[in-house]
């Protein structure tokens, strides 16, 4: 049974939560892969909406294992709250059972989060917009082999050589800046507490999900932001700081290469984007503030009012191809209505010299690049009721066609709002099964 992925294709905010809580009806296990609490995915359910954050999207389907895999990196402390929120909203969450954390996780620790802030002081204007979450410096961490693990805070002895390790350099960081050196006796209790608290639920997952893979059992892949975030194939340095996009899944998982079979791209109808960086489609002024609103494009982990622009099928097809997508998710249809008319980039033309039109994703000459738009009518219908292709209106489904045929890639499912039963299959063949509980 091939591995299953869902990814975002843009910058994140796809809508990713919804359509990985749609797909679990066919999964029995849920594994995110990169990414950390800087994540927000929203799931609503009967009107009611539950952000998560580190919880992979499919907490909410009983019968189904959720696995942090070892390539997120973990804040212990914000884990425990969202558990803990999560339980005051009446969703059964049990470490061991259906939630299961890899021991080779990283660990985000306050020195992180310490770090973040300071980094985005330090580059000013330059600044990257990330989060502020510690996610950058942990994986930083990682990559220099001072990094916690999950595994380490159910290992005393390990867990003061990993704490040693990595607290003097940072404590002489934070003095050199003027910042409060962190007590390692204290966080070396706290994180033993946290430690205890997460035991049940700490595995070598990457050894269960292969055992499950080799079961025949159905493992789905939950992307965390999107291709354009991916930090060798995104607009880097306005990137995350891990693999987000399907290339990250056999390091972040554990699961060999050739167990991905089929990569879910999620697609908004419109493109958005939180934080600095390039967006060439990107809109202003009263129209931007009107898409901004119909789709309540406000972050759902800061709150930041996300940047909006029309869709981008350069960019598009560029993240389709580097992920190796095999279908598209479109979301937030619904959102387009009465937009009056709609574009789509098809092209960009480069703002250096030679002023060429391209097709590629000119990831060094992004700077000033101009998009060539085609236009298409636009529709006044309310879709959110519409649960059949042919119950679009002609220029909805004609607009859908011709992104389709821009990224080169079946457009099999379109999202008409956010609740799990406002979807519309195109085709018969790339089905997912809509259950409703
Ligand atoms: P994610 O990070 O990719 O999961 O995206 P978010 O969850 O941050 O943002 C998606 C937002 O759009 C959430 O508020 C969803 O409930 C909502 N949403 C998802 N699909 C649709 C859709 O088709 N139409 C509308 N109007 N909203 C949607």
């Amino acid at each position: 049974m091939p591995t299953t992925c869902v990814i975002g294709l843009l910058w994140g905010d796809e809508g990713k939560g919804k359509i990985i809580d749609l797909f679990a009806a066919e999964a029995d296990w849920v594994v995110r892969y990169g990414g950390g609490h800087n994540a927000g995915h929203t799931l609503v359910r009967g009107g009611e909406r539950l952000v998560l954050h580190l919880v992979p999207s499919a907490i909410l389907r009983p019968g189904v294992r959720n696995v942090i895999g070892n390539g997120v990196v973990v804040d212990p402390f914000h884990l425990r709250d969202e558990i803990a929120k999560l339980r005051q909203r009446g969703v059964t969450v049990e470490l061991g059972t259906n939630l299961l954390v890899a021991d080779g996780a990283h660990v985000i620790l306050p020195v992180h989060r310490a770090l973040d802030g300071l980094s985005e002081r330090m580059r000013g204007d330059a600044k990257l917009g990330t989060t502020g979450r510690g996610i950058g410096p942990a994986y930083a961490d990682r990559a220099s082999r001072a990094g916690v693990r999950i595994g380490d805070l159910v290992r005393p002895a390990r867990l003061d050589a990993a704490l040693h390790r990595l607290l003097a350099e940072k404590n002489a960081i934070l003095r050199a800046c003027g910042d409060e050196p962190l007590d390692a006796a204290r966080l070396r209790d706290e994180l033993l507490e946290l430690g205890a608290f997460m035991k049940p639920g700490i595995v070598d997952a990457g050894r269960l999900l292969r055992e499950a893979h080799r079961r025949g059992e159905r493992i789905l892949c939950e992307g965390a932001q999107g291709v354009l975030l991916d930090v060798d194939h995104g607009t880097y340095p306005f990137v995350t700081s891990s693999n987000a996009s399907s290339g990250g899944i056999a390091s972040g998982t554990g699961l060999p290469p050739q167990a991905l079979g089929r990569v879910i791209g999620v697609v908004k109808a419109y493109a958005t984007r939180v934080g600095s960086g390039p967006f060439p489609t990107e809109l202003d002024g009263e129209f931007a503030h009107r898409l901004r609103e119909a789709g309540r494009e406000y972050g759902s982990t800061t709150g930041r009012p996300r940047r909006v622009g029309w869709f981008d099928a350069v960019a598009a097809r560029h993240a389709a191809q580097v992920s190796g997508t095999t279908e598209i998710v479109m979301t937030n249809l619904d959102v387009l209505r009465g937009m009056g008319s709609l574009r789509v980039a098809r092209s960009y033309r480069l703002a250096n010299d030679s002023g060429a039109e391209v097709e590629h994703f000119p990831a060094f000459d992004l700077d000033g690049v101009r998009p060539v738009f085609d236009e298409y009518a636009g529709f006044d219908e309310d879709l959110t009721r519409m649960r059949r292709w042919t119950d679009l209106p002609a220029n909805a489904r004609r607009y859908v066609d011709a992104v389709e045929a821009r990224i080169g890639v079946p457009i099999a499912t379109v999202s008409v709002g956010p609740e799990r039963d406002q979807v519309i299959q195109r085709s018969a063949i790339q089905k997912p099964a809509i259950q409703n509980e």
